[in-house]
Parts: C-alpha cells; sequence; structure tokens
C-alpha cells in the first residue's frame, strides 16, 4: 500500500497547482477526504456542505462551475466558508444520502 504522503507527492508533477492549493488550504495540509481519509488527488474534489452547488453556479450565471475555474474563483474569494474537501466515493454517496433522506439501505 502506497503512503499517503508519497501517493500526495506523486500526484504533484500532473495536477493543477490551483488544485493542490485549493486542497492543502481546505483540509488544512491533510490532503485527503474529510470523510473517509483517502488521499488520492486524482479522486479529491470540492464539496458544497450544504448542498448548494446548484444555486451557487445560478448566481454565477453559468450551468457548470468546476475545475479549474472553480478552483481560481475559491483562491481569489479566499476560501469563503461552506466547502470541504471529500472524495468522489463520499461525494456521492452525500449526493445519494441526501436523495434518499437516510444513511440506511
Ligand atoms: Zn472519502
Amino acid at each position: 500500500m502506497i503512503k499517503r504522503g508519497v501517493q500526495w507527492a506523486r500526484g504533484l508533477k500532473h495536477r493543477s497547482l490551483m488544485k493542490l492549493a485549493v486542497i492543502n488550504v481546505l483540509t488544512d495540509g491533510e490532503g485527503t477526504c474529510r470523510s473517509c481519509g483517502q488521499g488520492d488527488i486524482d479522486v479529491l474534489t470540492v464539496d458544497h456542505v450544504e448542498n448548494n452547488g446548484f444555486i451557487h453556479r445560478q448566481s454565477f450565471g453559468i450551468r457548470s462551475f468546476c475545475g479549474d475555474k472553480f478552483y481560481r474563483w475559491l483562491i481569489h474569494n479566499d476560501y469563503p466558508d461552506g466547502y470541504q474537501i471529500l472524495c468522489m466515493n463520499c461525494n456521492l454517496k452525500k449526493e445519494i444520502v441526501r436523495k434518499r433522506g437516510t444513511w440506511s439501505y
């Protein structure tokens, strides 16, 4: 198993510096999913804590607000509250639970 730090460093070459900066700040330097501790930057993503991503995108008048454009916005707005880093699995799980209304199956 690859250690978290090695995995993190390996991703450095190929990742957007903006994504790295955002993940670093939003995880207080941990570089891991807030829910499960996953440290693979390839699968880490910014999550809207209050599930208001759609409203946020609407406020910008655009349907898609992700990737470098989103990272740039976070950096230039000094990382406003309401965002956290989750891995894709935990982000998807959160959405499934939100739609279903419960953690049980
Ligand atoms: Zn996770």
